[in-house]
């Protein structure tokens, strides 16, 4: 699963990442803490133009991360295009995405911002705070799954419960998909397997003429009594020729 917090500087995100990534640890959860700052600390000094390097860069390793572990996104992300292109990572793999908004009244961000020795200056949070593209104000998508006051006391348990939740019913939709599809694989082997048998049967004139129709009524009824049975893993498919082969040779031989 993707996290992506969202919230002005200052307002405790690397605070709350940091306390999220260990207590969903301790509830078994695998997860990594990445923000575009890991990147941007390797330059030895910050250039605008680095900035677009740095996204990408931060972006591939969301990706890569994301295919072994939970991944909380530790960055401002004010930018609802930011959202939109971190849950499109989330898609392409596959996994679901949850949005932590975190907020404080202006006047304790700036305050905790002085305090940190203003590494963002006060004026551009000032400017962030008036441009803030809050989430879910203009997209559904973009709706936060919690929202939470970093002036309040923070309940982890109520939302480590949360992401436990999404992350269960989400890998019972994907348990689900991989079951129905590995039943269609067997269903198409079954499907081609017979159809071969026909196929045998028709080259090898066993069957010729208006048998021929009947040949194929014959398969048909083979695989519908085969759907009411249970055709539940690859074993059962082994047997298959030879069973569609008995129940053709039963019905023709009954028929002369
Ligand atoms: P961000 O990552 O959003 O820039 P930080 O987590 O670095 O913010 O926090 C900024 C400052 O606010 C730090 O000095 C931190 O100790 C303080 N802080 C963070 N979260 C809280 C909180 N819930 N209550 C009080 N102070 C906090
Ligand atoms: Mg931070």
């Amino acid at each position: 699963m993707l996290i992506i917090l969202v919230g002005l500087p200052s307002v405790g995100k690397s605070t709350f990442a940091k306390r999220l990534s260990k207590e969903l640890y301790l509830r078994g959860v695998d997860n990594i803490v990445i923000g575009s700052d890991v990147i941007r600390e390797c330059f030895p000094v910050w250039k605008r133009e680095y900035e677009e390097y740095i996204k990408n860069t931060t972006y591939q390793f969301i990706d890569s991360a994301l295919r072994k572990f939970y991944v909380i996104v530790d960055d401002t992300n004010y930018y609802n295009s930011k959202r939109r292109d971190l849950i499109s990572i989330a898609k392409r793999r596959n996994k679901d995405y949850m949005i932590i908004y975190l907020r404080a009244p202006l006047d304790v961000i700036l305050e905790r911002n002085i305090k940190r020795g203003k590494k963002v200056p006060n004026e551009l949070i000032l400017e962030m705070y008036n441009k803030f593209d809050e989430p879910g104000m203009k997209y559904a998508w973009d709706r936060p799954d919690i929202v939470v006051d970093t002036h309040r006391e923070i309940n982890f348990d109520k939302i480590v419960n949360i992401i436990l939740d999404k992350g269960v019913k989400k890998s019972k939709i994907e348990k689900n998909r991989k079951e129905d599809n590995s039943k269609k694989q067997i269903w198409d082997k079954v499907d081609k397997i017979t159809r071969d048998v026909v196929g045998e049967y028709i080259k090898k004139d066993v069957v010729k003429g208006k048998d021929i129709r009947v040949i194929l009524k014959l398969r048909k009824e083979f695989l519908k009594n085969l759907k009411s049975n249970i055709l539940n893993d690859e074993r059962c498919l082994e047997n298959i020729r030879s069973d569609f082969k008995r129940f053709l040779n039963e019905r023709l031989d009954n028929d002369k």
